[in-house]
């Protein structure tokens, strides 16, 4: 019988990580079926209990349940402790596994498929929520110049600073406070794209050559890479990079074997028409 894993979320129907998993199960000979599967809200610790008395072997842990994986795991890898959430689950002997495979997929995706790296560079990281807190860690990892947390309310981009101190040194504030600064590297990490919005962004932030990474995707720019172009943005990417990797990530994790990821990404590009 092949081996199951799923992913939970609520709402899932729109999860691309089905269709992510099977490819990188062809492509590495594993004999893995993974699902999308709902839970409800305040049900996400039965929905674990159904799945693993069912024999499922890991789960990848999508909004809003990233926290409620990390209260739920027995054991917490460094990256997740670190992050505060955890979007991979795995089941063994009774233990709860939970790791985070989001940074290590943003870095990936920077790094090697965009030919980006990190070393010496300036980076600005806008948003404090989950997904900028989960990617900090691994972007101080690349050894950059600075780091600046940039976040619409500003305490709560210092209070993730402070949170990572041990790491670096890390600047933060509100989005004014990034007036007379420019950087290399600008990673949108808020929500803003998901409601249309850009953002309240100084002009001469990007410096000559500076990529604009975008953690949301989706069919052709969103409003963030097109703010960014139009503020001198030398390079724009969305989070689509990002997906693929972290599900690479999780594969490795679960499977011991790092599926390539450029044909997926080649294939769910060309599905979202963008
Ligand atoms: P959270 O809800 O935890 O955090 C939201 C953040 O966005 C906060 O910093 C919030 O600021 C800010 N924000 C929300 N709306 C606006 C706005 N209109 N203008 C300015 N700032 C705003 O969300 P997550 O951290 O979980 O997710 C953030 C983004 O990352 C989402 O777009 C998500 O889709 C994406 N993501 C992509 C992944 C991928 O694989 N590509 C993986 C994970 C996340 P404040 O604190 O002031 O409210």
């Amino acid at each position: 019988m092949s081996d199951l894993y799923c992913v939970f979320g609520n709402p899932i129907a729109h999860s691309k990580s089905p269709a992510i998993h099977a490819a990188f199960a062809a492509a590495t000979g594993q004999d893995v079926v993974y699902e999308a599967r709902l839970a409800a809200v305040d049900g996400f610790k039965q929905a674990i209990s159904d799945f693993v008395a069912a024999g499922g072997k890991g789960a990848n842990v999508t909004v809003p349940f990233k926290e409620d994986a990390f209260r739920l795991s027995t054991q917490l890898s460094e990256r997740a402790a670190r992050a505060g959430a955890v979007n991979t689950l795995t089941f063994k002997g009774g233990e709860i596994l939970g790791d985070n495979t989001d940074g290590a997929g943003l870095v990936n995706d920077i790094i090697c498929n965009l030919n980006c790296p990190l070393a010496g560079k300036r980076i600005l990281l806008l948003g404090a929520g989950g997904a900028s807190r989960g990617v900090i860690a691994p972007l101080l990892a690349g050894k950059p110049a600075s780091l600046f947390i940039a976040n619409r309310s500003g305490e709560k981009a210092e209070a993730l600073a402070a949170a990572f101190a041990d790491i670096a040194a890390v600047d933060a504030g509100n989005f004014a406070k990034t007036t007379g600064r420019s950087f290399d590297l600008v990673i949108n990490a808020t929500a803003a794209s998901l409601a249309g919005e850009g953002l309240p962004l100084p002009t001469c932030l990007f410096a000559s050559g500076a990529l604009a990474y975008d953690m949301m995707y989706g069919k052709g720019e969103t409003p963030f890479m097109t703010q960014a172009r139009e503020q001198g943005a030398a390079f724009c990417a969305d989070g689509l990079g990002m997906l693929a990797e972290q599900a690479a990530e999780a594969f490795l994790v679960w499977r011991g074997v790092r599926p390539e990821t450029a044909q997926v990404l080649a294939d769910l590009r060309a599905k979202l028409g963008g």
